[in-house]
C-alpha cells in the first residue's frame, strides 16, 4: 500500500517539477476525476482542464499538504474545484507551496495508467476516457483500425456509412491525442495534385454538415483563404492553381493586393503582386471532427477502445488474420494502419514487415492572445508561401505557423510514446517564421504571444500520403503520412480508403498516393530522414515544371552512371533510379544560366532540340535501365495461360515476338501498360514502367495460383537497357554484331539474342520508346560498359551521341504515345485512348477486363484521349503547358491535359489529354469542336487530333509496331 502511495506521490512530484508558469488560459473544457486509493477510504480528486483543445491540461492551484486533503476554491470557474492530497508530502520544501501546474496530457494518461495498474479505481473517469476502456476486447471483428486520429476515425466513419459495422478502432492513448490534437484546423482545397483537391473538397463539404449530422460541435467556420504572391512566378503558379480549382467547380479568383487588404484587415500588402482567393476554404477543430466521426461510427455499431495498443498484426499465408494488442488478441479480416507517425514502426513490427515510408518532423505554430480589437473568427486564412507562413484567426488572436527551410526531423521510435505531447519550444528555430509573420502583419509587434506549439507530423518521400493495400500482405491497408494536410484530406482520404476496402478499388485514381508506388527502397531511415528535410520546405517552395528532388539521390544507378555523368548528363530521379534528362555539351555552363527553373522556355531547349534532331537524322543512345523487368516461366503452359488471363492482347505469338499490351482490371482500366517478349515457349520477359516495380509485382502475385509451378522473377537489376534510336541504329548494330539488321532480316517488334562486340547473349529488340526506328538492347549488367563503349566507338562515323529523357518525351508525345501513370491509369480503358488494336477480345481466353470492354464497345466511350497542337502559342514568349491544364471545347470545359511537350518536328507545343462528354464520343464529335487549352488563365487555340501526323514518321510502319508509351 505504501508503495503505491509512494508511486503516486512520485508521480505528482514529477508533475510538480514540470511546473510551467503559463498565464491563466481561458477554460473551455473540464474533466473532474476522483480516485479511490486502494484499501483505504481516501480519495483523490482533481480537475483536468483541457486548454483550448491542445493537449495541454492544467491542474490549477495544486497545493501539497501534510496528511489531509485540502480543497482549493480558487479556480473560480463555477465547477468543482480541484483537490489533490498527497501523504506523506513529497518534500518539506514544497509544503504549502502553491502554483499553477501545467500537466501534459501524456502525464495525465501515464498517471491514469499507472494508477490502474496498481489497483486504483476511477470513480469518475475523465470525460474522454471511453467507457469501453474497461470492457474486454471482442474476440473478433471484421476490421481493426489502429489509430484514433482523424484518419482512423474517418475510415471508421466511412466504412460504417458503406455498411460495414463490425469495426474495432483501437487507440493507444486517447482519441485524437496524436498529431490531430495539435492540428491548426485549416481545411484548404489548394493542393498540388487534382486528387488531393478532390479529397479536400469532399472533406470541406462533409465537415460543414458533420455537426448537424452527429450533434458534435466541430468548430466549422467558413473563412475562405488567401494565398499571397510576392513574385510574378508565384502568381503564375497561383493562376495555374486557380484554373485547376475552377475545373473542380471550386470558386476561386485571382485578386489584386488592394483586394487582399480589403479581405483581411491586418495584412501588409506592399510587397505583393497578387493573390488567389478561395472563398469556401474553412477552419475546424480537428480533434472535434475526429470525435464526431467516432460518434457516428459508434452509433453504427463500431467499437472504440482507447488505451489499447496494437503490438503487431497477425498474418497467415500472406494475409491478415488478426492483431496482437496489449490487451490480448483479436481476430480480424482486415487491418487498417492509421497510426500517424507511428505507422512506420507498426508496419515494421510484423513478422512480414510492411514498408510505410514516412518520417516525422517537428512542426511549429504560435498562438497569440486576443487582439485589442479581436480578429473575427471568419477572417480568411492567409497563406504566404514566399514567407513560408500560414496565419488564421484563433480565439480573437492569431495562430501562425509555417514550413521552414531547415526542418527538424525527429527520429521517433514512437511505439513507447502514448500520446503526443508538446515538444520543446524552440524560438531560435521559429525566428525566421516569426520575422515573416511580423513582416506580413506588422501590427502584431505589440502583441502578446501565448505560446509556441511544437508537434510532430509525418512526411513522406514525395509529399503525398500513403494509402491503400500493402503489396505484401493481403487486407493490410494503410492511411498515414499526411504531410501536414491530414485535416484537409481527412474526410476524402478516409472515404476513398473505405471504398477501396469495400469495393476492392477506390472510386477515383489515387495512384499518386498508392502505397505501391513505393518499395522497401524508400524505407531506409537515413533516406527518409534526409528526404523529409527536403519535403517539408517543398510544401511552400515554388514548384516549376520538371522540378526534381535533391535528396536521396544516386540510390539506384545504371553501371554507366559515371560514364554518362562525365559526358555532361543532367539527372532526374524515378523510383530511386537516376535517369539522364539531357547532356550539356562541353563548354556550355547551364547552371550559370539557371533558366531551367521557369514556367517559360527553359535553357535546355536547344540542347534537347539537337538530341531530337540526332534521333531523327542519325543515331542516339539513351540509357533506359530503370525500366522494370520481370521474367515469368513455367514447366508447362501455365505461364502462357496466366498471362493470357492477365493481359488483353494475345500473347500466344511465335517465339521472339514482342507484344504491347495492357494489364487491365475488371473495369477494363489500365493497371499497367507494358511490352512482353516471348523468349521461348514457356518463358516471357516483361518490360514495364519504372514505377510499376512494386504494383505490377503484387498484381501478378495476387493473381497467380499459389500452388502452381509458375516462376516469377524480378530481373530489373540484371539488365542494363540501352535504346539505340535513329535511322543509323541498324548500321551501328550490324557492324557490331556482323548480322544484317534491316527490317527484312530483323522485322519490327522482334527480339533476338545476339552478340554485340565481345559480349554475347544481348537481347536485342526492334522497338524504341519514341516512335522512331531503332532497337533496345537488354544487356546483362557485367557487359554494359563494354557494349556502351562499343556503340559509341563504332557509332562515331554515324554521328552517334547520348540523349536523355527530355528528347524521348518530346518524341513520344508528338507521336501521341500514352504513358502509364501520366496519361493512362486504372480508370482509363484501351477503348478510351484509341488502343482497341491492342485488345484481342476473341483470342480464345477469358481475360480480366474483357466483359467491361465488351460493354464499352456497345455503349461507346464518354472520354477520349486526344492530341492537341497549340496554334497561337509563342514558344519564346508564352508560358509553357505542363500537365493538368483545362481543355475547352466550343467554350465549354471538357477535360484536362495529362502531358505536354514541345515538338521539334512540328515547331509547336503538343498536349495530350482527355475530352469528356455526357454523350458517347465519336471521331466526328472530336473533329467538329473548336478547342482551347488554358495555361495559367490564358487560353490558346488548339487543333485536336485523334491520330498522329503521318508525316512525323520517318519510316512506314504499322501503328502498333511503333507505339510504346512509357
Ligand atoms: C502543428 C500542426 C498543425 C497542423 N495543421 C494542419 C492544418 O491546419 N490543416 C491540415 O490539413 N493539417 C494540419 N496538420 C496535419 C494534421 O494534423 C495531421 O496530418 C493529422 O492530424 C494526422 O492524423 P493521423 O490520424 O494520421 O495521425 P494522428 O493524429 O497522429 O493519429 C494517429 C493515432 O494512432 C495512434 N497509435 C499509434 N500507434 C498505435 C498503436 N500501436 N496502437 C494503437 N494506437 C496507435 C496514436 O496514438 C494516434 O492517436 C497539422 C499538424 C501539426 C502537427
Amino acid at each position: 500500500m505504501a508503495d503505491t502511495w509512494q508511486d503516486f506521490s512520485n508521480m505528482v512530484l514529477e508533475i510538480f517539477l514540470r511546473l510551467a508558469a503559463v498565464g491563466r488560459p481561458s477554460l473551455n473544457w473540464l474533466t473532474a476525476y476522483h480516485v479511490q486509493v486502494p484499501n483505504t477510504r481516501r480519495r483523490v480528486s482533481g480537475m483536468c482542464i483541457d486548454w483550448l483543445r491542445l493537449e495541454m491540461c492544467v491542474l490549477t492551484s495544486l497545493r501539497f499538504t501534510t496528511g489531509h486533503t485540502v480543497t482549493d476554491r480558487k479556480t473560480g470557474n463555477g465547477e468543482d474545484p480541484l483537490s489533490l492530497s498527497c501523504n506523506p508530502p513529497p518534500s518539506d520544501s514544497l509544503l504549502g507551496s502553491r502554483a499553477l501546474v501545467t500537466m501534459p496530457a501524456r502525464l495525465l494518461s501515464d498517471l491514469r495508467g499507472h494508477l490502474q495498474r496498481h489497483g486504483w479505481r476511477w470513480l469518475c473517469p475523465p470525460q474522454r476516457a471511453a467507457s469501453s476502456d474497461v470492457q474486454p476486447l471482442p474476440p473478433r471483428a471484421q476490421v481493426v483500425i489502429c489509430g484514433g486520429g482523424i484518419m482512423g476515425a474517418s475510415v471508421a466513419y466511412h466504412l460504417a456509412k458503406l455498411g460495414w459495422h463490425d469495426i474495432l478502432l483501437l487507440e493507444q492513448g486517447r482519441l485524437g491525442a496524436g498529431s490531430t490534437r495539435f492540428c491548426a484546423g485549416m481545411v484548404s482545397t489548394v493542393k498540388h495534385i487534382s486528387i488531393e483537391t478532390e479529397m479536400a473538397n469532399y472533406s470541406n463539404k462533409l465537415y460543414q454538415q458533420l455537426e448537424q449530422e452527429t450533434g458534435v460541435p466541430t468548430g466549422y467556420t467558413r473563412t475562405g483563404s488567401i494565398s499571397l504572391a510576392q513574385t510574378q512566378d508565384r502568381l503564375i503558379s497561383l493562376k495555374r492553381m486557380a484554373s485547376r480549382l475552377r475545373m473542380k467547380g471550386i470558386p476561386c479568383e485571382i485578386i489584386t493586393p488592394k483586394k487582399v487588404g480589403e479581405l483581411h484587415p491586418l495584412i501588409n500588402i506592399h510587397d505583393l503582386v497578387g493573390a488567389m482567393h478561395v472563398p469556401e476554404d474553412a477552419v475546424v477543430s480537428t480533434a472535434d471532427v475526429t470525435l464526431a466521426f467516432v460518434k457516428s461510427a459508434r452509433e453504427s455499431g463500431a467499437q472504440v477502445h482507447e488505451h489499447t495498443s496494437v503490438n503487431h498484426v497477425l498474418v497467415e499465408k500472406g494475409q491478415v488474420i488478426g492483431v496482437d494488442t496489449d490487451r490480448g488478441q483479436v481476430e480480424c479480416d482486415y487491418f487498417v494502419n492509421c497510426a500517424g507517425q507511428w505507422a512506420y514502426e507498426l508496419g515494421q513490427s510484423n513478422e512480414e514487415p510492411v514498408s510505410i515510408p514516412l518520417h516525422a518532423c517537428e512542426h511549429f505554430y504560435l498562438l497569440t492572445r486576443r487582439l485589442r480589437t479581436p480578429l473575427e473568427d471568419s477572417a480568411p486564412i492567409v497563406v504566404d508561401p514566399d514567407g513560408r507562413i500560414y496565419i488564421r484567426s484563433w480565439q480573437g488572436g492569431i495562430l501562425s505557423g509555417g514550413f521552414e527551410k531547415n526542418p527538424k526531423p525527429i527520429f521517433t521510435e514512437g511505439r513507447n510514446q502514448l500520446e503526443i505531447q508538446n515538444l520543446q519550444e524552440d524560438w531560435d528555430h521559429f525566428e525566421p517564421l516569426l520575422t515573416a509573420l511580423l513582416r506580413r502583419m506588422p501590427s502584431l509587434e505589440a502583441l502578446e504571444i501565448l505560446r509556441l506549439v511544437n508537434c510532430p507530423e509525418s512526411f513522406t518521400p514525395d509529399m503525398r500520403c500513403v494509402m491503400g493495400e500493402s503489396p505484401d500482405l493481403l487486407r493490410y491497408f494503410t492511411l498515414a503520412g499526411m504531410n501536414s494536410q491530414g485535416c484537409s484530406l481527412g474526410g476524402g482520404a478516409g472515404k476513398f480508403l473505405a471504398e477501396w476496402m469495400v469495393y476492392g478499388y477506390p472510386q477515383d485514381n489515387v495512384w499518386p498516393m498508392d502505397i505501391k508506388r513505393f518499395g522497401a527502397l524508400q524505407s531506409s531511415r537515413t533516406f527518409l530522414r534526409h528526404r523529409v528535410m527536403e519535403v517539408m520546405p517543398l510544401i511552400y517552395d515554388l514548384k516549376v515544371p520538371r522540378w526534381d528532388f535533391q535528396t536521396g539521390r544516386q540510390l539506384r544507378t545504371s553501371p554507366l552512371y559515371d560514364r554518362l555523368d562525365a559526358q555532361g548528363a543532367r539527372w532526374m530521379e524515378k523510383h530511386g533510379f537516376e535517369r539522364a534528362k539531357y547532356f550539356v555539351p562541353p563548354g556550355k555552363d547551364l547552371l550559370a544560366l539557371d533558366q531551367s527553373k521557369t514556367f517559360y522556355k527553359p535553357d535546355w531547349f536547344d540542347i534537347v532540340g539537337s538530341e531530337v534532331k540526332c534521333c531523327k537524322e542519325a543515331v542516339c543512345v539513351i540509357d533506359m535501365s530503370s525500366f522494370t523487368k520481370f521474367e515469368i516461366s513455367s514447366p508447362g503452359d501455365q505461364a502462357l495461360d496466366i498471362l493470357q488471363y492477365l493481359f488483353s492482347n494475345d500473347l500466344d505469338v511465335p517465339v521472339g515476338h514482342i507484344v504491347h499490351t495492357g494489364m487491365l482490371n475488371e473495369r477494363g482500366g489500365y493497371e499497367n501498360d507494358c511490352s512482353i517478349v516471348r523468349l521461348n515457349k514457356r518463358c516471357f520477359f516483361m518490360i514495364s514502367p519504372t514505377d510499376q516495380q512494386v504494383h505490377c509485382w503484387s498484381w501478378l502475385r495476387q493473381h497467380m495460383p499459389s500452388d502452381s509451378d509458375l516462376v516469377l522473377e524480378d530481373v530489373t537489376w540484371k539488365y542494363t537497357a540501352l535504346n539505340l534510336i535513329g535511322p543509323r541504329a541498324m548500321d551501328v548494330l550490324s557492324e557490331l554484331s556482323y548480322a544484317p539488321m534491316t527490317p527484312d532480316h530483323f522485322p519490327s517488334m522482334f527480339c533476338k539474342e545476339m552478340s554485340v562486340g565481345y559480349a554475347n547473349g544481348i537481347r536485342v529488340m526492334s522497338m524504341t520508346h519514341t516512335g522512331e526506328p531503332g532497337f533496345t538492347l537488354y544487356i546483362p549488367i557485367e557487359y554494359a560498359l563494354h557494349v556502351y563503349n562499343e556503340l559509341i566507338s563504332v557509332g562515331q562515323k554515324y554521328g552517334i551521341r547520348n540523349a536523355g529523357y527530355y528528347a524521348l518525351r518530346s518524341l513520344r508525345i508528338e507521336k501521341f504515345f500514352a504513358f502509364w501513370g501520366q496519361d493512362l491509369d486504372a480508370f482509363t480503358t484501351p477503348l478510351e485512348c484509341g488502343r482497341e488494336f491492342r485488345v484481342k477480345l476473341d483470342k480464345g481466353y477469358e481475360f480480366i477486363g474483357r466483359d467491361a470492354l465488351l460493354r464499352q464497345r456497345e455503349e461507346g466511350v464518354f472520354k477520349r484521349f486526344t492530341m492537341f497542337i497549340l496554334e497561337d502559342h509563342d514558344t519564346d514568349l508564352d508560358l509553357w503547358p505542363w500537365w493538368g491544364e483545362p481543355i475547352y471545347r466550343n467554350g465549354q470545359h471538357v477535360g484536362k491535359t495529362t502531358s505536354s511537350a514541345y515538338s521539334y518536328t512540328l515547331g509547336r507545343h503538343v498536349c495530350l489529354g482527355f475530352i469528356h462528354s455526357p454523350q458517347p464520343i465519336t471521331p466526328d464529335f472530336i473533329n467538329r469542336g473548336e478547342y482551347q487549352i488554358e495555361i495559367a488563365g490564358q487560353r490558346f487555340q488548339a487543333k485536336a487530333k485523334l491520330y498522329p501526323f503521318s508525316s512525323l514518321f520517318t519510316q512506314r510502319r504499322r501503328k502498333e509496331d511503333l507505339e510504346l508509351g512509357y
